[in-house]
Parts: structure tokens; sequence; C-alpha cells
């Protein structure tokens, strides 16, 4: 993938992910390889790979690349796994997933959202992601277990068909809290058991849904 901000994505990875404790090399090489900028829209992209969110429409946002690295280090993602992802927003986080050789199934509830970063995937051939637009607190049932799930968007409790579709062994990583402020969750499975720990205090936009916030 040669497109101009290698250097740049570099950089990135060198100032804003190393030194913050980013340390699984698959995630480390995916941040530096996937050309972030093309998922942003034009204007946007020469501050693509800034140590901020941005806008992509729709009033939703691309997190930070070190929260988009956390979340996926705190994976521990294995190429060929199934990886579920709430909330394909641009796309660029199903993109890190299927760069590091993840199946990835993905939904999105905003159906422009989800035709936009279809087309991404497409154009830089990604063929190792499949997506629809739903409810993703429903989860993806037809094609559930999933090794592993991510939600990128904060809802007000853990989903309870995703920790139903979640695998055993398997890893779920979500936000959760109140509208502004929520606690990244890693919930894991082992042995027919389910055990949850805080990671670390974000902010998402809002996970909505059936089993998320009721109302914008
Ligand atoms: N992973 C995305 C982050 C986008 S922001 C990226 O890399 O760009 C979170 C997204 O979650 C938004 O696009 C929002 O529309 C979506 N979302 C919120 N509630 C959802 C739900 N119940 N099901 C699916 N997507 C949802």
């Amino acid at each position: 993938m040669s497109n101009g901000y290698e250097k740049t994505r570099r950089r990135m990875v060198d100032e804003q992910l190393i030194p913050r404790g980013i340390d699984d090399q698959a995630v480390l090489e995916a941040m530096a390889t996937v050309p972030r900028h093309l998922f942003v829209e034009e204007a946007l992209q020469p501050q693509a790979y800034g140590d901020f969110p941005l806008p992509i429409g729709e009033g939703q946002t691309i997190s930070q690349p070190y929260i988009v690295a956390l979340m996926t280090q705190l994976l521990k993602l294995s190429p060929g796994q199934r990886v579920l992802e709430i909330g394909t927003g641009c796309g660029y986080q199903a993109a890190i997933l299927a760069a590091m050789g993840a199946q990835v199934y993905t939904v999105e509830r905003i159906k422009s959202l989800l035709a936009r970063a279809r087309r991404t995937f497409d154009r830089l051939h990604f063929f190792n992601i499949l997506s629809k637009a739903d409810d993703g607190t429903e989860g993806w049932p037809e094609h559930a277990p999933f090794d592993r799930i991510i939600v990128t968007a904060g809802g007000p409790r853990i989903p309870r068909p995703l920790v139903e579709q979640l695998a055993d062994p398997g890893i779920l990583v979500i936000p959760v809290g109140d509208r502004d402020l929520q606690e990244l969750t890693v919930v894991s499975k082992e042995n027919g058991e389910v055990e949850s720990r805080v990671a670390e205090r974000v902010r998402f936009v809002k996970l909505l849904g059936a089993h998320g916030w009721q109302h914008e």
C-alpha cells in the first residue's frame, strides 16, 4: 500500500503508540500499514494521523489512533480468528482487524456510513470483511460464535446477545458507562466463566439500540 503517508504513519506509531505501551507487534504493524487518511473525507486527510478523533459524518467519529490500537491490543487477536465489530463507522477499525488476518464481521446502524466504508474496503482490497446495516447490539447470530467482539460505541451496559455470541474461550472489548464517559471494559469467557475488568477511561459516541441507549 503505497500512498504517500508512510512516514507520517511511522511517526504516529513511534510517537503516539509505543510510548503509551502498545507493544503487540502485529497491532503496530497494522497501524503502520493501513492508510487511515483514506477513511476520512479529503479535506481532513492531512489531519488523519493526529493524536485525536475526527468527524466522519452523521455526528459520528473515527477514534484517536491510540484508542484504536489499545482496543485492538486488548483483543489479543490471532490470524484466522472470527471477529465481530459493532459500529463500523468509516471502517478503519475493521480494516486494522482485517489487516491482522482476522475474518471480520462488522455491523453499522447508519446505512450511509456503511455504504461509504464498503467502498473504502473494496478500493483497498479488504475482501475478508463482511458487513451489514443493522442494530449491532443484537450481534450477528447467523455467524456466531465469535472468537473476539469489539464494540466501538459506548453503551449503558454489556449487551447480553454479545456475551452469548462470544466463543469460549473468547474476548469482548466494549466501552461501558454513562453518556459522557465510559470505562473500556474487557470481558473474557473461559471454561464457561465470564469475567470483566476495566482497562481505561474513554469517551465514545453512543451505542444506540435494543441493548444500548434508546434515544440520541
Ligand atoms: N469503528 C469506527 C468507529 C465509528 S464511531 C471507525 O473506525 O470509524 C461508532 C459507530 O457506531 C457510529 O458509526 C455509530 O453509528 C455506530 N453505532 C452506534 N450504535 C450502533 C448499533 N447499535 N449498531 C451498530 N452500529 C452502531
